[in-house]
């Protein structure tokens, strides 16, 4: 059994070629829930779908997010509407009140629909839609999650890393802004002054996950910050992580980043914009996997291989050195 924690590109991409190593059907997906946004009143969970969507073989894998050949006419009618009606575009927050009065699991995250500012395919909206009916029936996020998985086929389990509200901000000079507003809406520009978890103090890891977690771990390539920094801001999460063994791969090359804002949000929280600071972000990480190319020298064990990951077959490799690497400390 082993338990993967997921942002939305990095461990995708090694999941997509990890099944002659890791036993699909012995292997759990905890997915980071910090980037979800209610949109319209329906819950968008961006990393848990790109792995919904990998895992039922429909992923766009040019993105990394969104279905494979969607079409968008909402989408595009709710923009072309916004601008006939002269409604401003960009991401439009609910007001105060409304940020913790609505659904609960959408807390501090709430826009409107109009001229809805994250690109959502047709298909990709029907997801949403059934998640969030799904919700307001009862269930929890780990049940929607389930029955989606189970509905696209998805070989993994896959699970949210909580069923409570967790929203990253990125505080700027410009002002508090949700991770998406930051990301989706402004390329990442921002200077990054700090970043928030609002709600994870008060959120638990749910027994699914907890259970999930008394397995080896691996960590893969994804953004320390945002994607991983959710879950270790969750105590039982990072408690549970300091029992069992991890196994890390970096998503840096020394300084060098594969892609994305990992750099700028590790530098505004403290750590170097590198490998050496990916490992000081997880001092409960028994051992890592670095690429050829990166000299870091850590006080833990590292296996090395070629870490990029443009086919299956690189991920294939990748997996291989993770299991290596699990093996010398487990
Ligand atoms: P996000 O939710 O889209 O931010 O995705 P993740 O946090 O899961 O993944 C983003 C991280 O993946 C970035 O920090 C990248 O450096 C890393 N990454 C992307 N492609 C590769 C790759 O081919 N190899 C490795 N080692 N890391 C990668």
């Amino acid at each position: 059994m082993v338990t993967f924690l997921s942002g939305g590109t990095g461990t995708p991409k090694l999941l997509a070629g990890a099944d002659d190593v890791f036993d699909p059907a012995a292997t759990t997906v905890v997915s980071n829930t910090g980037d979800d946004v209610e949109l319209g009143g329906f819950l968008v969970c961006p990393d848990l779908d790109t792995v919904l969507f990998l895992g039922g073989d429909e992923l766009d894998t040019e993105t990394w997010w969104g279905i494979a050949e969607d079409t968008a006419e909402t989408h595009e009618h709710l923009q072309d509407l916004a601008e006939a009606a002269g409604l401003e575009s960009g991401p439009r927050y609910l007001d105060d009140d409304a940020q913790t009065s609505g659904r609960q699991i959408a807390r501090w995250r709430r826009f409107s629909a109009v001229a809805e500012f994250m690109y959502i395919g047709d298909r990709d909206r029907a997801v949403h839609l059934t998640r969030t009916g799904l919700l307001d029936e009862g269930d929890s996020l780990t049940e929607v999650t389930e029955t989606l998985a189970d509905a696209f086929d998805v070989p993994w389990r896959l699970l949210p890393m909580s069923d409570d509200p967790v929203a990253t901000l990125i505080h700027t000079p410009e002002g508090v802004m949700h991770f998406q507003e930051f990301w989706v809406a402004n390329d990442g520009d921002p200077e990054v002054e700090s970043v928030e978890f609002c709600g994870a103090a008060e959120a638990s890891a749910t027994p699914a996950v907890r259970d999930a977690l008394s397995d080896p771990v691996v960590l893969g390539p994804s953004n320390p910050i945002t994607s991983i920094g959710p879950m270790l801001a969750i105590d039982g999460i990072r408690d549970a992580l300091a029992e069992t063994t991890v196994v890390v791969v970096s998503p840096f090359v020394e300084d060098e980043v594969f892609s994305g804002p990992a750099a700028d949000l590790m530098a505004a929280e403290g750590y170097e914009a590198s490998t050496a600071g990916v490992a000081e972000a997880y001092p409960f990480a028994d051992a890592f996997v670095l690429d050829n190319a990166d000299g870091t020298k850590l006080d833990r064990p590292v296996v090395q291989t070629d870490t990029e990951m443009n086919t299956d077959d690189d991920a294939a490799r990748v997996a291989r050195a993770v299991e290596q690497a699990l093996g010398g400390v487990q």
